[in-house]
């Protein structure tokens, strides 16, 4: 009896040299910059939708306490069916994003400006749709599956979120120095994001603070757009795209 492994070759799989491999789970792709993009809604947007409850609000926007739930309705645009930049040098790329009919109090406290849902703006001002009746969450379903691969110009920003409820991450370099300092061996996974200028789950299992971050934190001395950036908590923090406004078509 022989130990010798026995090749049997049943498939031939081969993967080109010279093609660039896709992404790997876990790896990070720097998002789209905070700007404007013309973005197509995809083709399938009728399935992207989900309805909810919301408890009833008066016109100042605070909740009514007791009030009979109100259904709402929004569209999901996940990493799997995005909003995808057409044109320009991010032609391709995707927006995850969630569009809702909920109405939000819009400009200063204690004006009477109207709320207005996030999808009123989609609609009329980057659709110039202002003919479609909405109202009910049917009519909204309606109004916007209508526009299924239409293109719609809209401006993006950054947000990030030192979550209370996740551990954090924290600067692989910083942590490998208070590793050394405490004369702690240093684990070599550690070392090797290190290298990268990585970060790491916080090996002692700390949470977020809680803060919040927008497009203009995420710059750094110079005003550059960054993608990464430090919490006081000393969190490392990703930025991840959001929609901060509804733009008109481009015309001409
Ligand atoms: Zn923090």
């Amino acid at each position: 009896m022989s130990d010798t492994p026995m090749f049997r070759d049943d498939v031939v799989d081969t993967i080109p040299g010279d093609i660039d491999l896709p992404p790997q789970m876990g790896s990070y792709a720097p998002p789209l910059p905070p700007g404007g993009y013309l973005f197509r809604i995809p083709a399938n947007v009728a399935q992207l939708y989900e309805l909810y409850d919301e408890t009833p609000k008066d016109k100042d926007g605070n909740e009514i306490a007791g009030g009979k739930p109100i259904q709402r309705i929004r569209f999901k645009f996940t990493r799997e069916h995005p909003l995808v930049v057409v044109g320009g040098p991010h032609d391709g790329d995707g927006l995850a994003a969630t569009i809702s009919s909920s109405p939000r109090k819009r400009g200063k406290k204690g004006s009477d400006a109207p709320s207005v849902a996030d999808l009123t703006y989609l609609l009329r001002e980057s659709l110039k749709d202002r003919t479609t009746v909405v109202g009910t969450t049917k009519q909204w379903y309606a109004a916007i599956c209508a526009h299924a691969g239409h293109l719609v110009q809209l401006k993006t920003g950054l947000q990030g979120n030192c979550r209370q409820d996740n551990v954090r991450y924290v600067d692989a370099a910083a942590e490998v120095l208070r590793l050394q300092a405490a004369n702690l061996p240093v684990p070599i996974e550690v070392q090797e994001r290190a290298q990268t200028g990585g970060s790491i789950e916080d090996p002692q299992g700390t949470k977020g603070c809680g803060v919040r971050y927008y497009t203009k934190d995420f710059k750094d001395e110079k005003g550059a757009v960054v993608f990464e950036i430090d919490c006081d908590c000393g969190a490392v923090l990703r930025g991840f795209p959001s929609i901060e406004q509804f733009l008109p078509p481009i015309t001409g």
